[in-house]
This record gives structure tokens, C-alpha cells and sequence, in this order.
């Protein structure tokens, strides 16, 4: 029998994400946290028109009191002394050492990025880091066999694909939804009512926390809220992190 699979992931380890775990707790859900082990504790402003982030400003350099054309929302990462406890139970994948666009660093810089990404953050959270999400969604050929021989078993990018199947190349595993999307509640409900009759079948949906702080109509915490419940109330579908669905949907294969 086929089943069905549904997984947050969340990127850059924000203060936000304390509240995104509160919910996730309340439904039951697992998740994916994808965390840069060489950024904690950084603050910067974002700042966005509408759902659409334009600047990252650093902390320092902003001033609250002064009208701004952009409106902001805090990116506040979570101190290191406090996320291995604000995460436990949950995935951590990587998301590189210093948040770069890996299509422009040198091989050196990119093995750097990964590799110690991965050996630092398996060494806080004690767990095996299998997972990763391409800042940026900057994905290049170059990344794989490094990502391969730090343990990696899958890449998320931020390219789209609807269809609920589980990737050909996980190394290039796209989002199924953004959470801000405007379709998310009718893609939800062709997931809900979709049949894993041939295959298993993945919904993967992708969020940064500072995002639910826009309070607009389409990225807001009740929405998060909403999202969570609709899917959490089909029996069929398993909420977990996006490693537990790799491994069981190759399980379920072998
Ligand atoms: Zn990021």
C-alpha cells in the first residue's frame, strides 16, 4: 500500500519559529528546519512590498522611528545556546554555514559552506544531518558529490512541482507550495483527496518564519494555523519531517 506524505520546511532558524513549533506541536506534525550553524543570533530587518521580501538590512543600520517606502519585518535568528532546545524532536537539515549563494563561491568555499555546516550542526543537535535546502534555491552540479559525501540524502531547491510525486533526483527535490501562495487551500484539497494508488505521494510546503509577521491576507498566523489543521485532520496523511518521508518512501519501495 501507498501512503501519503506531508512536510513543512522551514528555512533560517528564526525567533519565529518558536511559535511555528507551538502549532506544530498542537497538531502533531513533524517538520524540517533548515538552519545556518554560522549565523546564530543575527539580526537583520527585511524588508518587503506586499508577501515580496526586496532588502535584508542589517540590524544596526536600522532606524524604526524614520518612514520607510518598504514596510519590515524582524529576521532575528535564534541564538545558539537555545535552539538545540527550541528544535528537539524535530529535523535539522543544512542550509549552509553563512547562508550563501553557492553558485558563486569557489569549490573551496563551497565545500567549506557544507561540510562544516553539516559537522557543526550534527555535533549541537547529536543527530545525523541528512537534508539540505540550497540558499536561495541556488542549486549547481558542482554542490552533489559534496553534498553526497557529507551524508546528504536529499536538496531542496525552491523550483515548483504539483504533481505529489516523490522526485526522480532528490538532489533537486522543488517545494509542492509556498505557503503564501493563494492556491495553498486548493492544493491542499487536491492533496487531500488525491489517491496514492501507484505511488507514494509528497506535499512539501516551504516557509521562512518572518514571513507569518507580514500579516497580510495571504501570510499570516492564522493561515499557518488553518494550513496545519486542514491537513492534520485527514488520518491518511503522514505529517512528518521530510527525512522520515524519504526514508520510509524508500522503505516502502525496497
Ligand atoms: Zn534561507
Amino acid at each position: 500500500m501507498y501512503r501519503k506524505y506531508f512536510v513543512w520546511s522551514f528555512d533560517d532558524g528564526l525567533e519565529q519559529d518558536k511559535r511555528i513549533v507551538e502549532i506544530l506541536k498542537k497538531y502533531n506534525m513533524g517538520a524540517t528546519f533548515n538552519l545556518n550553524s554560522g549565523l546564530y543570533g543575527e539580526k537583520t530587518w527585511e524588508g518587503r512590498i506586499g508577501n515580496l521580501g526586496m532588502r535584508e538590512v542589517p540590524y544596526d543600520t536600522f532606524d524604526s522611528h524614520k518612514r520607510h517606502l518598504l514596510k519590515y519585518a524582524p529576521h532575528f535568528r535564534i541564538p545558539e545556546d537555545e535552539v538545540k532546545k527550541v528544535y528537539e524532536g524535530f529535523e535539522i537539515a543544512s542550509h549552509t554555514l553563512t547562508h550563501q549563494n553557492l553558485k558563486k563561491c569557489s569549490g573551496e568555499e563551497m565545500k567549506r559552506q557544507i561540510i562544516d555546516d553539516v559537522n557543526n550542526l550534527e555535533q549541537l543537535f547529536g543527530q545525523k544531518i541528512t537534508g539540505f535546502a540550497y540558499p536561495y534555491g541556488m542549486s549547481s552540479e558542482a554542490c552533489i558529490p559534496v553534498l553526497k559525501e557529507a551524508g546528504i540524502r536529499y536538496a531542496r531547491t525552491v523550483g515548483k512541482n504539483t504533481d505529489f510525486r516523490f522526485p526522480e533526483d532528490p538532489y533537486h527535490l522543488p517545494m509542492t507550495c509556498w505557503h503564501i501562495s493563494r492556491n495553498v487551500f486548493k492544493e491542499l484539497e487536491r492533496f487531500n483527496s488525491a489517491k496514492a494508488e501507484e505511488d507514494d505521494l509528497l506535499f512539501l510546503m516551504f516557509a521562512h518564519g518572518y514571513e507569518f509577521d507580514f500579516n497580510t491576507k495571504e501570510s499570516n498566523w492564522n493561515k499557518l494555523d488553518k494550513i496545519c489543521r486542514s491537513v492534520a485532520e485527514h488520518s491518511d496523511i503522514i505529517c512528518c519531517s521530510t527525512a522520515d518521508a524519504f526514508a520510509a518512501h524508500k522503505g516502502g519501495k525496497a
